[in-house]
């Protein structure tokens, strides 16, 4: 589906995958550390990541930044280590984790202004199976952003990131609007360039679509400072066809799909429909109450982009759109709807969709949800907000990372506090598993049932020996003694 982009995830046959070989994987990898003489990982929760809530030093200095440092140094390996590839390392294709998952924001954390962040490559390789440990981990992608069908989307990150990204693991700011088309029937969408959004709504399923363009085209003097280039007139839809009138329509709703291209005409509009007796074009109501439901695809007043500061998003203009309401209307209040993060909801659509793409995608069809999720993202107020909400409301770990190349500013105090403050995305994904190996180490350190290593063995693994343990009773290992023996 990514066009001339060759597939760089392996080929995954659908499987049942046990924590078994996950941890089998691990054992050996581990060993192989031991042979490096490197230390094994230590438990990354002790001292290095923050609770929701918990202060947030304030430093700009990244060296300095004890609780927030991205220098690993101190605990983990910095060198890396070399490729489970030697012939005597019984790794053919690396497992999946079947534990843990990540899940990505996109703009400020992979793309900038239409181009990756450098990092952000290399971390996609990282999670198919370009680590240490020789493990493949499942994840998603959910921004804020749209504009576009999400099967567009996903070909241009494909190509950006040059791996294969299939709509099965992209949700976007505006896939949760398809569950509107049902339950209205004329609508207005908002936003984007062109007709595009007009045509993503159709295949939504919404049957009657309007826009900004069409409305002006039936009547410029709704808009006194725009000006419909002929392609726009040509491509909008005629609304005073067969003798109709504008008065004659009603705006059941108003969907902000994606950011308007002419805010001054946008805002015009919306607010007529919010201010009209139920959404009839061209009425005004007399108590501002009577306007059909508005709907943002979400609320992110700020974004990365190429330029060097933030700029505006959706969220200003909806903020606008309140506001202005507000002014113009006695000083009656307009709520307006957002979807997107935070929004939980979101977070749980996203369950579902990582759900279905670990069994599709990776053969883990058990119905346990993987029991941490890592959510890398560059906004506080909607990655780091909905994440740890979500953490707070879901059974499995919901665990927040936000990266320095977006919309955070290195330096400021965040106002939602993520577990871990990482430079780039790269440090996000290395964090995460590392993290993951440790919890493996440490679960084995308490006697938990992982795998089955004594406390001799264990201690024998971090001192660097030869552990003498019962191989047939780990089956990653004794399926490749049995494949050497063949
Ligand atoms: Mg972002």
């Amino acid at each position: 589906m990514a066009g001339n982009v060759s597939p760089k995830r392996p080929e995954m046959t659908a499987r049942q995958l046990s924590s078994s070989s996950f941890a089998g994987t691990f054992e050996v990898a581990r060993s192989k550390l031991s042979e490096l003489g490197l230390k094994e990982p230590e438990d990354l929760d002790s001292d290095d990541t923050l609770a929701p809530g918990s202060p947030i030093p304030s430093t700009d200095s990244d060296e300095s930044a004890g609780i927030y440092s991205t220098s690993e140094s101190d605990d983990l390996p910095e060198s890396p280590i070399t490729p489970l590839t030697d012939p005597t390392t019984p790794v053919a294709e690396p497992d999946v984790a079947d534990n843990f998952a990540f899940a990505f924001d996109i703009d400020g954390v992979l793309i900038r202004g239409g181009r990756p962040i450098p990092e952000a490559i290399e971390a996609m390789k990282v999670l198919n199976g370009e680590n240490e440990f020789g493990i493949t981990v499942p994840y998603i992608f959910l921004t804020n952003g749209g504009g576009k069908f999400e099967t567009e989307r996903c070909q241009d990150l494909s190509r950006q990131l040059e791996i294969d990204v299939s709509p099965g693991q992209f949700i976007c700011g505006h896939t949760p609007m398809r569950e509107f088309s049902a339950r209205y029937n004329t609508v207005l969408v908002v936003g984007g360039e062109g007709e595009k959004c007009r045509e993503v709504a159709k295949s939504y399923g919404f049957r009657d679509v309007i826009t900004p363009g069409d409305i002006i085209k039936a009547n410029a003097h709704i808009a006194p400072f725009r000006r419909l280039t002929s392609s726009e007139i040509e491509s909008s839809r005629d609304l005073l066809a067969d003798g109709g009138k504008l008065s004659d329509i009603v705006i059941e709703a108003v969907f902000v799909f994606a950011d308007s291209r002419d805010w001054a005409s946008d805002l015009q509009i919306i607010l007529d429909i919010a201010q009209s007796k139920g959404g009839r074009l061209e009425t005004r109501s007399e108590a501002f109450d009577e306007g059909p439901p508005i709907y943002f695809s979400h609320s992110d007043v700020l974004w990365s982009a190429a330029h060097e500061h933030v700029r505006l998003g959706m969220g200003a203009l909806r903020r606008s759109v309140e506001t202005v309401f507000e002014h113009t209307s006695g000083g009656k209040k307009l709520k307006t709807h957002a979807f997107g993060k935070p929004q939980v909801s979101t977070f749980e659509f996203a369950t579902r969709l990582l759900q279905q793409w670990r069994a599709e995608q990776h053969g883990l069809t058990e119905s346990r949800p993987p029991a941490t999720v890592y959510f890398v993202g560059d906004t506080p107020e909607s990655d780091v907000r909905g994440t740890n909400a979500m953490n707070e409301k879901s059974e499995n770990e919901w665990y927040s990372i936000l990266v320095k190349t977006g919309v955070y500013q290195a330096g400021t105090e965040p106002k939602y506090k993520p577990r871990k403050l990482v430079d780039t995305v790269l440090d996000a994904v290395n964090h995460g598993i590392r993290r993951e190996m440790a919890k493996l180490g440490s679960r084995k350190s308490t006697g938990g049932r992982m795998l089955p290593l004594d406390d001799a063995a264990l201690k024998a693994i971090t001192e660097g020996r030869t552990p003498s343990f019962d191989l047939a009773a780990d089956p990653f290992t004794a399926a490749f003694n049995m494949s050497k023996a063949s």
